[in-house]
């Protein structure tokens, strides 16, 4: 039995105020440990503020990025040990905007990976087709070499420590959701994919969440499907009541 994850990434929203009130109410909300993993990825000023509310309380903070040097003359760029010592356990790598408007490559994905693995960190790895992808007949083509190539000199091992996100670009921000067939197609080609490294009886626990547009309408139809383990949430994660109503139809 997998215990989905339900995150809310807040991008470059949230000051420390506005983040720290969220927290508490969360933690208001859900204070005890329960069969859905909550997880938070505040913007970088607020990671230390959101830890100090939520160290004593089941919610799991992850960063929304990193560098994979240890250290070093890398302006604006924020290390493992960084994220680590501000109390983070997650951390999203390869969003398709890190992808698409910062230029992060494939190769560049696989380093901050090892890296984040190296340090104790959990990779929430994003990968997805763009509609150009979907509509060329090339999106599971795409995702198989994101996947391949993201994770490439990974062992086994670590592999196991790494949750999936597909999130289908043209889905991201837009209101438009994949279908739950659509996701459910894609999910089930994603775990293929993996059991080709870990097999079956491995891959069939990894956790691959969705996400694009999902909101309390609709997270109850895409939790229904089997390989469907949780969703990685843009909009709807800023908005308490959304986000908590989220996590209680997941809680199902
Ligand atoms: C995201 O950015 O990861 C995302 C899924 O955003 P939204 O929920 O707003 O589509």
């Amino acid at each position: 039995m997998i215990n989905p994850i339900i995150a809310a990434n807040w991008k470059m929203h949230k000051t420390i105020p506005e983040a720290v009130k969220f927290a508490k109410q969360l933690k208001k909300e859900f204070p005890e440990p329960g069969d859905v993993d909550i997880v938070v990825a505040p913007p970088f000023t607020a990671l230390r503020p959101v830890m100090e509310v939520l160290k004593d309380s089941p919610i799991h903070i992850s960063a929304q990025n990193m560098h994979w040097e240890e250290k070093g003359a890398y302006t604006g760029e924020i290390s493992t040990a960084m994220l680590v010592d501000a109390g983070c356990e997650f951390v999203i790598i390869g969003h398709s905007e890190r992808r698409t408007l910062f230029g992060e490559t494939d190769g560049m994905l696989n380093r901050k990976i090892r890296a984040a693995l190296k340090s104790g960190l959990k990779p929430i790895f994003c990968i997805g087709e763009t509609l150009e992808d979907r509509e060329s007949g090339t999106a599971f083509e795409v995702i198989q070499k994101q996947i391949k190539e993201g994770l490439n000199n990974i062992t086994s091992d670590d592999i196991k420590q790494i949750a999936f996100a597909y999130e289908p670009v043209w889905a991201i921000g837009t209101g438009k959701t994949a279908t739950p067939l659509q996701a459910q197609e894609a999910h089930r080609f994603i775990r293929e994919t993996i059991a080709t490294d870990l097999g079956y009886a491995h891959a069939s626990k990894t956790v691959i969440i969705y996400g694009g547009s999902v909101n309390p309408e609709n997270t109850g139809s895409l939790m229904d499907q089997p390989d469907i383990n949780g969703a990685l949430v843009g909009g709807a994660g800023l908005d308490f009541e959304s986000f908590a109503g989220i996590i209680k139809i997941s809680k199902r």
